[in-house]
């Protein structure tokens, strides 16, 4: 009989955070591999998404959105730099455009300050225009560190990274079951060109994005009773055309829902200058990435308080990302969700689930945090 394959830690999905795991983890074991259902890194939520460096407004103190978005932000900057990935700190700006949401842009000042965001301050009306002269509001919090990056760029230097460090990156390559062992995992894969075959992994990390809830299950979490099911809601995007880019300088951001379920229709630029708004938010059932041109209205009546210059026949289609949600519908807010799963028999099995913005931001923050738990458990001792 043929031996079974063994490797020291196998990580499910190469998105940002999968792939910021793996160059963490990579020179921590001799064989880590990295299985990727797609033919490319990042093909799911890592590259449809706003690219908003986030500085740490918005989560509650002491939470990993708003610690490691803090931190993350300030690696992803010096790994930028290091890198030549572009990015750009251009500033935002949270506008209020009614009386009543004064005191929202306040409580997020103070919020953001609590969390250690550096250089927020509240702007008037009249110091809103010297920023953002076509933006109309009554005040606004602004936050100048705030930037965009290039995430098909980030991507790519952290595969390389993973690659140089000796990780192996297995694309077209879904994992289809987990199943404990004494040694760690057995788990079973399948490439698209033949089939199905079974390794063992003294380690598994699930960074599956919207499908962290089947890696979940496979392994034998009841993901209702652990409150791991994901509820997808959907964002899409416009972009402004006929030259009104050039009348936005920065980010510009609504003062964002109570639920948090989405941080409001907002403006952001591009690397290369253009403008778009979104995302909205609104469940679905099925992960797809088309854009209802009927849903047009609704962004330019969401914006045109803000940006008063907008004309309906300004916004075109342009594309759309999936938040892999873990609070129900309706539901309170809910922290990224990242744990080693030992208290449940599973030892060896890391859960990164409820990844939504600021993921991105945070992404270099959450490869760090894991593997300080996967060392802080023991599990990745020899370290060279
Ligand atoms: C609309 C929107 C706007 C956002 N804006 C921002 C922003 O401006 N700033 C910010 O910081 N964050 C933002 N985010 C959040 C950020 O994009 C995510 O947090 C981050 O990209 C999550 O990365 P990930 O690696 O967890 O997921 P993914 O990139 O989806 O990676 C998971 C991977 O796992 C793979 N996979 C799944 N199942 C399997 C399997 N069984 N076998 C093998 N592979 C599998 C998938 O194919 C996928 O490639 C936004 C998100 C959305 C949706």
């Amino acid at each position: 009989m043929k031996a079974m394959i063994k490797v020291d830690i196998t990580i499910i999905g190469a998105g940002v955070i999968g792939l910021s795991i793996g160059r963490e983890l990579a020179s921590t074991a001799d064989h880590v591999v990295i299985m990727e259902k797609e033919p490319h890194p990042g093909m799911g939520i890592s590259s449809r998404n706003s690219e908003v460096i986030h500085a740490g407004i918005y989560y509650p103190k002491k939470s990993l959105k708003a610690r490691l978005c803090v931190e993350g932000a300030g690696m992803l900057s010096e790994y930028c730099s290091a890198r030549t990935i572009p990015c750009q700190s251009m500033g935002k700006v949270i506008v209020a455009t009614e009386s009543s949401e004064e005191k929202a842009v306040e409580k997020l000042f103070l919020k953001g300050k609590d969390n250690g965001v550096q250089g927020l301050k509240i702007l008037g009306r009249s110091d809103l225009k010297k920023i953002e002269p076509s933006v109309s509001g009554i005040c606004a919090l602004h936050s100048p560190n705030t930037g965009i990056i290039d995430s098909h760029r980030l991507i790519r230097s952290l595969e390389a990274d993973c690659l140089d460090k000796g990780a192996s990156i297995f694309y077209n390559t879904e994992v289809l079951a987990l199943e404990k062992s004494s040694q760690g995992f057995v788990c079973t894969a399948g490439h698209m060109s033949g089939s199905p075959y079974t390794f063992s992994s003294r380690i598994v990390i699930n960074a599956a994005g919207l499908f962290s809830d089947r890696i979940s299950a496979l392994a034998g979490i009841d993901i209702d009773a652990a409150g791991y099911r994901i509820y997808p809601v959907k964002g899409e995007y416009f972009r402004v055309r006929g030259g009104k880019h050039t009348l936005v300088g920065g980010l510009v951001y609504p003062v964002p829902e109570k639920s948090l379920t989405g941080l409001g229709i907002h403006a952001t630029k591009d690397l290369a200058g253009f403008l778009r708004l979104g995302p909205n938010a609104f469940p679905v059932d099925e992960i797809s990435y088309d854009v209802d041109p009927s849903h047009a209205q609704v962004f330019y009546e969401n914006a045109r308080a803000m940006l008063p210059f907008l004309e309906p026949s300004d916004l075109v289609p342009d594309m759309a990302g999936v938040r892999p949600k873990i609070q129900k519908p309706g539901g309170s807010q809910r922290d990224f969700l990242i744990c080693h799963e030992e208290t449940r028999g599973l030892a060896g099995l890391f859960t990164l689930a409820g990844i939504e913005s600021p993921g991105l931001t945070s992404c270099l923050a959450v490869g760090r945090h894991v593997a300080a738990l996967a060392k802080e458990a023991g599990l990745v001792s020899q370290i060279r």
